[in-house]
């Protein structure tokens, strides 16, 4: 029976770095009254289902709170990870696809259902490119849910400048080596002076202005200034410059970041047991961390798409174990391209034997709350950035795709919360220098302090009265159409 709640239709990208803050989102949303329907891709709700122990029940969906599926459009052998991102990009944007088919006739059932609230607004990630269109359509209002940092969206929303300026796509291969990527981009205002091309999303790298990615992100960008609002995963204190910049275009900005420290301050008794993990997560680090001493290990983790090849997963192996300080490493099955994930010399266990624990995929946001955690060796995913500086834990920043460049330079130029590796290449000597400077250096102390620092902002910032506790309430009043 439907109630009179309003009716929030969640879209997020089949991607875990997506759907965790929309997932976080929509919970908080659930609490607040709202009634919610999860847009899920077949694929995943497969992986959800089994992933997590908590959530056998999770097909079925929660009172007021359900879970509607759609196809990716992609092949059932297709594997889904970073390789086939042109894929998922080029379903999407197919105008007849299956997946925009497929939303537009889930919109108008749900607009008809009578077991269902009315829709009152669509929240879809700002990726999601085949949405606006269809919510146009139908005319349902829609939010956009850009899930970058703002300083990551800010070189989203340079694409259409730079190929302007003829500065992007590339004039040849020969720019990915010649120094050119190290180019100043002073002339964007609101990024710091050290922002270079570098900086930029990593798919501007391209010589083919026709390359799918290159031009769907640009979409993606361009659309998220034409939704009725734009939620982002940042706090004002954070990124005040560049969402100063962001507002001269996009006016309707609400920031509610870090959702997770939105979501630490919510009533738990109202918030679902819901997580987003399309891993089977592995809880027996935890055990290992309670035998550590406080702020004693490197936490490292390089999220759900990145990749390394077998010699950059040995030169971090080395470095890790001849830092002499105790590491915990999560090794997703497939973070390792083409090889085996394991380290198979015998030397290297022996090694590591007394300080070492290589394990799956870990509850990541518990593992950065735990006391013995000292330090975060992290690709810097906008969740993995966020989640570590709400917990005070400085970075070791080695980024890997899209706007994890960007992260990692506010990171280290602006926040001052982590040190920068460059992106590709990796020696066993630098990632042990850099470590021990972490654990044992002046530079670990002073970073230390500031992620301190930062972690008291985002407290503020999310607590009642904070920035993101009032801009969240502003978004849930809207919501239910008591505010424009
Ligand atoms: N994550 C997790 N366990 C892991 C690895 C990652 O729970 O072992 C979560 C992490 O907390 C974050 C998300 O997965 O919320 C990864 O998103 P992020 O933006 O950091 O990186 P991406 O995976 O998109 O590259």
């Amino acid at each position: 029976m439907a109630t009179n709640k309003p009716h929030v239709v969640c879209v997020p990208v089949p991607f875990q770095g997506h759907i965790n803050p929309m997932f976080k989102l929509a919970n908080l949303l659930h609490s607040r009254g709202i009634y919610i329907t999860m847009v899920l891709t077949e694929f995943n709700v497969a992986r959800l289902a089994s992933s997590s122990s908590t959530e056998s029940h999770f097909l079925e969906g929660f009172n007021d709170f359900s879970i509607e599926v759609i196809p990716d459009g992609l092949p059932p052998d297709n594997k889904r990870s970073v390789f086939n991102l042109h894929e998922v990009c080029y379903s999407f944007q197919a105008v007849q696809g299956e997946p925009k088919m497929a939303i537009r006739s889930l919109l108008m059932r749900l607009l008809e259902s009578p077991d269902t609230p009315p829709i009152t607004s669509v929240i879809s990630d700002s990726m999601m490119n085949f949405v606006p269109e269809v919510c146009i359509e139908l005319g349902i209002p829609l939010l956009h849910f850009f899930t970058t940092s703002a300083c990551g969206m800010l070189g989203y929303m340079q694409y259409d400048e730079l190929v302007k300026r003829g500065d992007f796509p590339l004039k040849d291969e020969s720019y990915l080596t010649n120094g050119y990527l190290d180019t100043s981009i002073e002339w964007v205002p609101g990024l710091i002076k050290e922002a270079r091309m570098k900086h930029l999303p990593t798919f501007l790298r391209t010589t083919d202005p026709n390359e799918i990615i290159f031009n769907y992100l640009a979409e993606s960008a361009r659309n998220a200034k034409v939704a009725a609002g734009l939620i982002l995963n940042t706090f004002d204190d954070l990124e005040s410059e560049v969402l100063k910049e962001i507002g001269k275009v996009i006016t309707n900005i609400y920031t509610i970041g870090p959702l997770p420290k939105l979501t630490q301050q919510a009533n738990e008794q109202e918030l679902l047991p819901l997580s987003g993990s399309l891993w089977k997560e592995d809880d027996n680090c935890l055990e290992w961390l309670d035998k550590r001493s406080p702020k004693s290990v490197i936490y490292v983790n390089f999220g759900s798409i990145a990749v390394l090849t077998p010699e950059q997963l040995k030169e971090f192996a080395w470095g890790l174990a001849n830092s002499k300080h105790p590491f915990l490493w999560i090794i997703r099955s497939d973070l390792v391209i083409g090889e085996s994930n394991i380290i198979t010399e015998d030397c290297y266990r022996e090694e590591i034997k007394d300080r070492g624990l290589i394990s799956s995929w870990c509850l990541q946001e518990k593992v950065l709350q735990h006391p013995s955690i000292a330090v975060f060796l992290t690709h810097c995913g906008w969740n993995s950035t966020l989640e570590s500086i709400g917990e005070g834990v400085p970075m070791i920043c080695w980024p890997f795709i899209g706007e994890q460049q960007m992260n990692s330079l506010y990171a280290g130029q602006e926040w001052r919360v982590g040190v920068e590796m460059e992106e590709g290449s990796v020696q066993r000597e630098g990632v042990e220098g850099l470590v021990r400077d972490m654990m044992e250096g002046e530079k670990g102390k002073e970073l230390k302090g500031k992620a301190m620092e930062w972690k008291k902002k985002t407290d503020e910032a999310t607590k009642p009265g904070g920035s993101s506790y009032n801009n969240f309430n502003k978004l849930v009043r809207n919501l239910a159409g008591k505010e424009n």
